[in-house]
This record gives C-alpha cells, sequence and structure tokens, in this order.
C-alpha cells in the first residue's frame, strides 16, 4: 500500500502522523511512504530521519493526491477538503459530531474517514487515551498560568503552601482526562473534586486517587461544587456524540468572579454551554465575566511528546491497515468502531444521532 504523511495545517499543531520509526517499519514490510516536506520538524524528526527510514519527501499535494492511505493528527480543514476522494482512506482525528461541514465533505467525497477517537478495546479507546492523558496535564498548566496576576488572573497559586486556603478544582468528567488533571492538581495540592456518571468509574478513581473527592455527577451536584471552585475542568464524553451542556449560561453567575472555566472536551463541542474553540495564540475569552479556556488541539503545545505517545498507540493499527483496509476492519471489530464514513454513507451511530438529516 501506498501510505502517506502530509503536514499538519491547524494553527500551532506541530505533531506529524508518523515518526520514522513508523515508517521503518512500514517500509519494511513493503509498503511505500510518502512524506510532505518538513512534517515532522515541529516534532523533532527532518526530513533526513525519514529518508533514512525509507520514506520519499513530496509535496503537499503529492503527499494527499498519491495515496491510498493518508495519516494524519488533526481533522482535515477547509484548505484540504478539495484532496477528498473516493478512493482514499483517511486515519486521523476526525470529531465529526463537532464538525457539519468536514462531516459532508467526507460524504460527498466517498472517503473512507475512519476516527481515532472512536477505535475502541473494550471500554478504552486507546487512540485517544494518550491526547487525553496529556491534554489533562496541560489543563492544569493552563490553569496555573492563566491564574497569574499578570497574565490577567486573579493571583491564586495552583499549589498548596503552608497556612493557606489551597486552590479548588473541579473536574467534570473522571474519564483519562479528567484522571489526569486531578493527579496533576493533587500533585500540586489543590483541593480536588471530579465528579462522574458512571459508578464503576467512580469506584475505580476512589481507590487510584485518595487525595480527591470523588463524587456522583448530576445536574444538583454540579450547582452545588461550581461556586466553590477556582477552576472547573470539563472532561466529559460521550464517544462519537456531541458533548452533554453540564455547565449553562445561567450557571456562570454561581462561579467566583475570578473562576477559570478549562473545557477539554471542546473538541466534542464542549461540555460548557458557553465554549466555543479557541487555540494558543489567543487561548481564552470571556462570556459574563468569567474567563473560559478552551483550545482544542491542546496536546499541540508539546509536539515532540504528542507524537511519541500519538504514534505508539497508533503503530499496530496503521501497520493493520497497510495490509489490507477491509480485512483490518473485519479482523478487528474494535478498530472497526472507528469506521465514521464509507462510500457516501455515515457509520458512526454517535454521528449520526448529530446529524439525523445526513445519509
Ligand atoms: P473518557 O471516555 O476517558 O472519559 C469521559 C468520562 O466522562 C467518562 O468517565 C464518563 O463516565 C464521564 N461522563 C459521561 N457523562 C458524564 C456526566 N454527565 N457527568 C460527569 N461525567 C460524565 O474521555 P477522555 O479521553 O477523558 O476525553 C474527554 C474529552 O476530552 C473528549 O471530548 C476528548 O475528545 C477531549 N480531548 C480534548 C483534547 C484537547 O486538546 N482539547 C485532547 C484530548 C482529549
Amino acid at each position: 500500500m501506498r501510505i502517506s504523511v502530509p503536514r499538519e495545517v491547524k494553527p500551532e499543531e506541530a505533531r506529524v502522523g508518523l515518526t520514522p520509526a513508523v515508517v521503518t517499519a512500514l517500509t519494511g514490510r513493503g509498503h511505500e511512504v510518502l512524506v510532505e516536506r518538513g512534517a515532522g520538524e515541529g516534532s523533532g524528526f527532518d526530513d533526513a530521519a525519514y529518508e533514512t527510514a525509507g520514506a520519499r519527501m513530496v509535496s503537499v499535494d503529492d503527499a494527499w493526491n498519491n495515496a491510498d492511505m493518508v495519516v494524519k493528527v488533526k481533522e482535515p480543514i477547509a484548505q484540504e477538503y478539495g484532496y477528498l476522494r473516493e478512493d482514499l482512506t483517511l486515519f486521523t482525528y476526525l470529531h465529526l459530531a463537532a464538525s457539519r461541514d468536514l462531516t459532508e465533505a467526507l460524504l460527498t467525497s466517498g472517503t473512507t474517514g475512519i476516527a481515532y477517537e472512536t477505535v475502541r478495546v473494550g471500554r478504552t479507546l486507546p487512540l485517544l487515551r494518550p491526547m487525553s492523558e496529556i491534554a489533562g496535564r496541560l489543563s492544569i498548566g493552563a490553569a496555573t498560568r492563566y491564574m497569574l496576576h499578570h497574565e490577567g488572573g486573579p493571583g491564586i497559586l495552583m499549589g498548596r503552601v503552608p497556612g493557606v486556603v489551597p486552590p479548588v478544582v473541579l473536574v467534570i468528567g473522571g474519564g483519562t482526562v479528567g484522571e489526569h488533571a486531578a493527579r496533576a492538581a493533587v500533585g500540586l495540592g489543590a483541593d480536588v473534586t471530579v465528579l462522574d456518571a458512571s459508578g464503576d468509574r467512580i469506584r475505580e478513581l476512589d481507590l487510584m486517587l485518595p487525595g480527591a473527592r470523588i463524587l456522583m455527577s448530576d445536574p444538583h451536584r454540579i450547582e452545588e461544587e461550581l461556586p466553590k471552585a477556582d477552576v472547573v475542568v470539563g472532561a466529559v464524553l460521550i464517544p462519537g456524540a456531541a458533548a452533554p451542556k453540564l455547565v449553562r449560561r445561567e450557571h456562570l453567575k454561581l462561579l467566583k468572579p475570578h473562576a477559570l472555566l478549562v473545557d477539554v472536551a471542546v473538541d466534542q463541542g464542549g461540555c460548557f454551554e458557553t465554549t466555543r474553540p479557541t487555540s494558543y495564540d489567543d487561548a481564552t475569552y470571556y462570556v459574563d465575566g468569567i474567563r473560559h479556556y478552551c483550545v482544542a488541539n491542546m496536546p499541540g503545545a508539546v509536539p515532540v511528546t504528542a507524537t511519541q505517545a500519538l504514534t505508539n498507540a497508533t503503530m499496530p493499527y496503521v501497520l493493520k491497515l497497510a495490509g489490507g483496509i477491509e480485512q483490518a476492519l473485519v479482523s478487528d471489530p474494535g478498530l472497526a468502531e472507528g469506521l465514521s464514513t464509507f462510500q457516501g454513507v455515515l457509520r458512526s451511530p454517535g454521528v449520526a444521532a448529530t446529524f439525523p438529516d445526513l445519509p
């Protein structure tokens, strides 16, 4: 198979879909790999490293037009829609429930879209997990920064010092993002509460995080906890579907005036009603005086770590798909759960529920 890796084009996105190590594994199995010139630079891989691994360095047009399968990181943006076509398989994060335009572009072009974020192994989402681990850690990094006085924050240290009341962090959604946000916040000495809607997950977190309060999420509990928080991290996921709006606009008046809302779930539309996607060059905005941080590609800030973590997880699937798309999907039902669009038809139930009028 001919596999290609275009350079990421979203603002501030320097991750890359394949490392030279994965290219070596592919070329060693007889596959051809095309890499857009400069694609790996931001992740610490120069063109020479890819060439040594057996890849051919090409232009953006060649990377998109001459491959059977394109492996990327982020979902295509409008300037890339023209490259979509029926005989192309696209393996990347898609987050279709958050973008009707992209969903329509994939359907009208007939592209086979396989979304990293819905590939499953049992209850886990192995291709979302590494980025969620990183985003969870970074959410507390963002809180640390935007609590600083010279960053326009209230001047609160995101940590515990003797004799001073520690900051209060409320994490809504205790999956991978929520667990890692809570670990980071507990590590700093913050007063941490995690809300989740799954009894099994609450029991797991309770064992894992003795330094945090782990509580069942419901609308009343959320209303009770919001007024206490200095930082609220949104980390809820209903796989493949738009995030439920658990913090509504009228809730903003319950918050402390300096509270920071960090919606990590922004890529699925966000779990706060007032969320809108931001990027690192203009990361925060205010609604009713409350500061929001909603960067949609948080791991893009740490591309060296994130590319390594992502490709560690994607590599076995890339090798499997390279051996034949149909065979890979039939032999691995968990991988088949990633199939989002095929021959102009939506195959993801969550996305189909979000856009019931699309085929
Ligand atoms: P996950 O599936 O591991 O966890 C989601 C959790 O939400 C689950 O534990 C689930 O029980 C819980 N949940 C569901 N409904 C709830 C409710 N009503 N109240 C409280 N909890 C509820 O998902 P994850 O990997 O942690 O990802 C969370 C979100 O973060 C996803 O939308 C993901 O795409 C996003 N994400 C964003 C970035 C970014 O850069 N912004 C990076 C990585 C992940």
